[in-house]
C-alpha cells in the first residue's frame, strides 16, 4: 500500500445498502430508504445552514426536538448492539409504556431499526432492536508516534473507509489536524458522503488526556500538543464536535465492547513500547477525577537494583516491562532490538534470552495487576499491545503474581487472556466515544 492512498477495507460499505442523501440549502435528511425519507430526522445548524454537528440537533419527523431522556434509551440500545424490549425495560428501569412511547419516537426519527434476530419468548416472537447504523458516520483518527490512521465508521461502529499516513510530533498540532480533516474529507468523497453526515470526530492520542476539556496534559512524546485547544480548533475550523482520549483507554473500550460485552468489570493492560491500562465498568470507561486513571507505567516496583526509567525515576514498571526497556536489555546482550516488534520476532524464533525477558516482564506486570485485582476485583483482565504476542510467556508471570498475592474470592472467577482486537482497536475506540457521547446527549 502506498501511504496516502485511501483503502476501502469493507467489502460492502454502501454499495448494497440503499442510502439516500437528500440535501437542500437549509436541511439535510438522511436514512435508510428513499420511501422512508419523509420520516427521517433532520440535522441542521441553529442558523439553518448545514454546519456539521456542534450546534446541530436531531429532530423528529415533525421538526420537534426529541424528548428529554431519550438519549438514555438510545445509548443502551447502542451499547448492546442488539437488545430485546424486555431487556431494555430491565436495563433502563423505565416503565413499559414509557419505553413503547420513546421507541416510537426513535423509530420515526430513523435512529433505530429492528434486527433480523427475534427475542426468545414464550409468546409472540418480537424482533430485537438495534441502532440504525447508517444514520450517520463518525470520523476517527488514531494519532501514533510514527503513523496516523484515519477512518470513517458506521454507528456499529464498522470501518467503511480507511487511510494511513506518516506522522511526526515535530509538526505543529494545527498542521496535523488539518491533514487529518483533509484525509477525512477525501474518504467521505470516496464513498459519496459529506462532512455534514458526520456525527462527530474521535481522536486517540498517545498521551495523558484531560477528557472533559479534550486537552493533552504533560505528554512525554507529543510536547507540542501540551495544552493545545483541540476542541476549539475543530469548532472554529470545521464546526464539528470532537472527543479525544488516551489511546489505551480507547483500546480498552473497543476490546470490551467488541469481544467481552458481558464483562461488567474489565481491566485492560497494554504492553507495547510503553505501558498503560484502561478500566471499563458496565461498558463505560472509568477515567477517575481528571482522566489519569489507569496510568500504571510509572508505578515503582520495590525490586533489587532498580533500572533507570525514561521518566528519570528508578524502578518504574516500564523500566522492567516496556518494549523500550526490554529492547535496551537485549541490545546490552548483543541482540539487534529497537522495538517491541523486534522483541516478539526474537521470541517467535525461540531465542532464550528474549523469552526470559518477556517472562521477567510478565512478573513485573503481574505485580501491578495483582494490586489492581485487590482494588477493583475485575472479572476479566486482557493484555494487549505488541508484547501480548508473547502469549503464555507473558501471561505466566501475571497469573503467578495474581494467584500468589490476591484473595481467593477475587481470583476464583478471574480470567486473564490476551487481546482479540487488532491494530484498529484505538481508532474503533475513538469512533465508539463519538457514538456514545452523541447518542447519549440526544434530547438533552
Ligand atoms: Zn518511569
Amino acid at each position: 500500500m502506498i501511504a496516502g492512498d485511501p483503502i476501502d477495507i469493507c467489502t460492502n460499505p454502501y454499495k448494497t445498502i440503499a442510502i439516500t442523501v437528500l440535501t437542500s440549502p437549509a436541511v439535510l435528511y438522511f436514512g435508510a430508504t428513499p420511501s422512508s425519507s419523509a420520516k427521517l430526522s433532520r440535522i441542521y445548524g441553529k442558523k439553518g445552514n448545514i454546519v456539521g454537528v456542534p450546534e446541530t440537533v436531531i429532530l423528529d419527523a415533525n421538526g420537534h426536538e426529541l424528548p428529554a431522556g431519550i438519549g438514555q434509551l438510545l445509548a443502551i440500545i447502542a451499547r448492546n448492539k442488539t437488545i430485546s424490549r424486555a431487556h431494555l425495560e430491565q436495563q433502563s428501569r423505565l416503565s413499559r409504556a414509557t419505553i413503547v412511547q420513546r421507541l416510537g419516537v426513535l423509530f420515526n426519527a430513523g435512529l433505530i431499526t429492528e434486527a433480523d434476530e427475534t427475542a426468545p419468548s414464550g409468546g409472540r416472537p418480537s424482533k430485537l432492536l438495534k441502532i440504525n447504523e447508517t444514520f450517520a458516520l463518525t470520523l476517527a483518527a488514531d494519532i501514533g508516534e510514527s503513523m496516523i490512521r484515519v477512518v470513517l465508521t458506521t454507528l456499529e461502529p464498522r470501518i467503511v473507509a480507511e487511510i494511513t499516513f506518516a506522522n511526526s510530533f515535530d509538526i505543529a498540532p494545527e498542521t496535523t489536524l488539518r491533514e487529518i480533516m483533509a484525509q477525512g474529507e477525501k474518504l467521505l468523497a470516496g464513498i459519496g458522503r459529506k462532512k455534514a453526515d458526520l456525527l462527530g470526530i474521535g481522536l486517540s492520542l498517545p498521551a495523558p488526556v484531560d477528557y472533559d476539556n479534550a486537552l493533552v496534559v504533560g505528554p512525554s512524546v507529543m510536547r507540542g500538543w501540551d495544552g493545545f485547544d483541540i476542541r476549539g480548533w475543530f469548532r472554529e475550523q470545521h464546526a464539528i464536535r470532537v472527543f479525544a482520549d488516551n489511546d489505551v483507554n480507547l483500546m480498552a473500550v473497543a476490546e470490551q465492547r467488541a469481544h467481552w460485552p458481558d464483562e461488567d468489570c474489565f481491566f485492560f493492560i497494554k504492553a507495547g513500547t510503553g505501558i498503560g491500562s484502561g478500566i471499563v465498568t458496565r461498558g463505560e470507561l472509568f477515567r477517575g477525577g481528571q482522566g489519569a486513571a489507569g496510568d500504571v507505567g510509572h508505578i515503582q516496583l520495590d525490586w533489587a537494583e532498580p533500572p533507570l526509567c525514561r521518566c528519570g525515576k528508578l524502578g518504574c514498571l516500564e523500566a522492567y516491562a516496556a518494549g523500550w526497556a526490554i529492547a535496551r536489555t537485549l541490545r546490552d546482550k548483543g541482540f539487534e532490538a529497537e522495538s517491541a516488534r523486534d522483541i516478539i520476532n526474537l521470541v517467535q524464533r525461540n531465542v532464550p534470552e528474549a523469552i526470559q525477558q518477556i517472562r521477567f516482564a510478565g512478573r513485573g506486570l503481574g505485580e501491578i495487576v495483582a494490586s489492581v485485582v485487590s482494588i477493583l476485583n475485575p472479572s476479566r483482565i486482557v493484555v494487549g499491545g505488541t508484547l501480548a504476542l508473547g502469549g503464555e510467556h507473558l501471561l505466566a508471570g501475571i497469573r503467578e503474581q495474581v494467584s500468589q498475592r490476591c484473595l481467593p474470592l477475587a481470583t476464583r472467577k478471574l480470567q486473564i487472556s490476551t487481546a482479540r482486537s487488532d491494530e484498529r482497536a484505538g481508532v474503533l475506540g475513538a469512533a465508539q466515544l463519538v457514538i456514545d457521547e452523541r447518542l447519549q446527549s440526544v434530547g438533552k
